[in-house]
């Protein structure tokens, strides 16, 4: 089956989400002006999204990754967290701005602000692309966020199911026969 139709439907166009992003962009060189801003993606979720956005940050912006796993299932987060990839350098004195693709119970990303807190950053805020309704389980202040979406699992524009699907430029249901593949 080719990647498109394994889609049931879409969530959010491709249109919508460029168009969201600008509008983030927009927003995020307003409030850091000419201040640099760290960008750090959460890989691998996020690796499109901060691609995108940082193309439309017109303060000065520098990029680093983060690679974390989350244990449990491919479709449920276990809260349970590991670094595979830490940052390249330090963060502390900078403005942090962390791009996640998307919030659900918040598990991943309460453990990793309370990381990077440690590391004193001159500022620690978050951007998420997504932010699922009513999931989460940890209170998370997020200062951006791209788009409210149900309680569904997505795919596309970065979101994978067993590490596929990140490639489609929209986002999307999956047709139910894919889980039983
Ligand atoms: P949390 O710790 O429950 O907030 O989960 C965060 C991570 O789970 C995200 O960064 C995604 O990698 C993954 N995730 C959560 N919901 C979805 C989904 O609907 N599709 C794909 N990945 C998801």
């Amino acid at each position: 089956m080719d990647l498109h139709s394994s889609i049931s439907h879409t969530v959010l166009s491709e249109d919508d989400i460029q168009a969201r992003v600008r509008e983030l962009g927009a927003q995020i060189s307003e409030d850091y002006g000419d201040e640099p801003v760290l960008l750090i993606g959460v890989l691998r979720g996020a690796a499109i999204f901060v691609a995108d956005l940082a193309r439309a940050i017109s303060s000065p912006v520098e990029l680093d990754f983060m690679a974390v796993s989350s244990y449990g299932s491919s479709t449920k987060s276990s809260g349970v967290v590991r670094i595979l990839k830490d940052l390249d350098e330090t963060i502390e004195g900078r403005h942090v701005l962390v791009c996640e693709d998307i919030l659900d119970t918040g598990l991943t990303l309460k453990y990793l602000l309370k990381n990077l807190a440690s590391r004193r950053p001159a500022s620690l805020e978050i951007v998420a692309m997504l932010s699922k309704e009513g999931k989460q389980r940890v209170p998370i202040s997020c200062k951006y966020v791209g788009f409210h979406v149900a309680d569904e699992f997505v795919v596309g524009y970065g979101l994978d199911y067993a590490e596929r699907y990140r490639n489609l430029p929209y986002v999307g249901v999956l047709k139910p026969e894919i889980y039983a593949d």
